[in-house]
């Protein structure tokens, strides 16, 4: 199926009502929230200065409270700089926010080890690493996308409501996928659309394959910033929000080719399997995008072959009730 999309009468423009609606009364982040994170990343400098005043321990704030993709309920990830290497050891800081009343779980074998934390006080939760900054970098891409159009904000932030209601945005403990993941899938969507919405951000490059490289691999960092250039880049594209999702929905309920293609945000494009040596073992049985900078990882990795299943079906859902006559709020039916 290919062309362009044809949506039932009066669809779009409600579609596209619905999804401003929630976004702007649900999604939009309050200002009491913002607040939260401002005094939790506070109290947590102060634990960090009172139990190791001597070492230099600089705080980075990523993800979702800084890349413009967060709602009220998004957590807090922080990413810790430091040469006192013996913070690495997530039990170390783990012990210490225990001190101050936190309830910490330690995920120390992960690719990235990490502490999660919750605060009983502000009730709010925090996702803590020690010098992996890799992620800042993929923080500042997803700021600059959002950036250049007024849709992608909205526009991802509704993807993201809908995995998180439908119960197919959790990586880690669910089998499912990330929120990064959802979101390089559908910045990549805006990206192949006939005129493209964002551009291509990366240089060209050779894709990197997983039996070649390893964490230690080095990894080009660079990619076009310049916000003032991109500004509007998407102007000639006039889709609605409700065209745009009707047709995201669609594509990866019956178009998208699950066992052969890659989706490629460094590229701009869709990749073979073939090409990125991912026609073998594992992932060539499951949904496979690449990560924009670290291109030998595969961001759906943690989703096996019965959790895309479950992922397609859910694209299928969404499009069906939509086409049916229901409306947005009848997709993110909490599961
Ligand atoms: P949410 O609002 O759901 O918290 P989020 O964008 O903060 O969304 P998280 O899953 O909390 O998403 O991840 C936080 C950040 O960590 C991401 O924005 C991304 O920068 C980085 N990240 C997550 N997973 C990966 C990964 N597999 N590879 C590289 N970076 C990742
Ligand atoms: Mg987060």
């Amino acid at each position: 199926v290919s062309g362009r999309v044809v949506l039932p009468t009066g669809l779009e423009k409600s579609l596209t009502a619905q999804i401003l609606h929630t976004y702007e009364t649900r999604l939009f982040p309050s200002a009491e929230s913002i607040e939260v994170k401002r005094a939790f990343i506070e109290k947590f400098a102060t634990v960090l200065v009172s139990e190791f005043p001597d070492w230099e321990v600089d705080i980075h704030v990523f993800g979702s409270s800084v890349n413009g993709l967060g709602s009220s309920r998004s957590d807090v990830d922080i990413c810790l700089t430091t040469k006192h290497r013996m913070l690495e050891d997530v039990f170390l800081l783990s012990s210490v926010l225990r001190k101050y009343g936190m309830c910490t779980y330690c995920v120390p074998r992960a690719r990235v080890p990490i502490v999660k934390a919750w605060d009983p006080e502000l009730r709010i939760a925090a996702d803590i690493n020690v010098n992996n900054t890799i992620a800042l970098h993929n923080t500042r891409m997803l700021q600059t996308f959002v950036a250049i159009d007024g849709r992608v904000r909205p526009f991802v932030m509704a993807v993201k409501h809908w995995t998180k209601c439908r119960d197919i945005n959790d990586a880690a403990f669910g089998g499912t996928l990330s929120s990064y993941a959802w979101a390089t899938l559908a910045i990549h969507f805006l990206q192949t659309r006939q005129p493209p919405i964002v551009p291509v951000l990366h240089p060209p490059a050779p894709s990197l394959r997983a039996d070649k490289c390893t964490d230690a691999s080095p990894v080009d960092l660079t990619f076009d910033d310049d916000i003032t250039r991109l500004r509007d880049f998407g102007r000639d594209n006039t889709e609605s929000l409700g065209y745009l999702l009707y047709a995201f929905f669609r594509t990866y309920a019956f178009e998208f080719d699950y066992r052969h293609q890659v989706v490629s945000l460094r590229n701009g494009c869709y990749l073979s399997k073939a090409e990125k040596g991912w026609d073998q073992g594992r992932p060539s049985r499951i949904f496979c995008i690449e990560e924009p900078f670290s291109t030998w990882l595969n961001l759906a990795h943690s989703a096996n072959e019965t959790a895309v299943e479950g992922i397609r079906q859910e694209f299928q859902r969404a499009f069906c009730i939509l086409r049916d006559g229901g409306s947005y709020d009848n997709v993110c039916e909490v599961y």
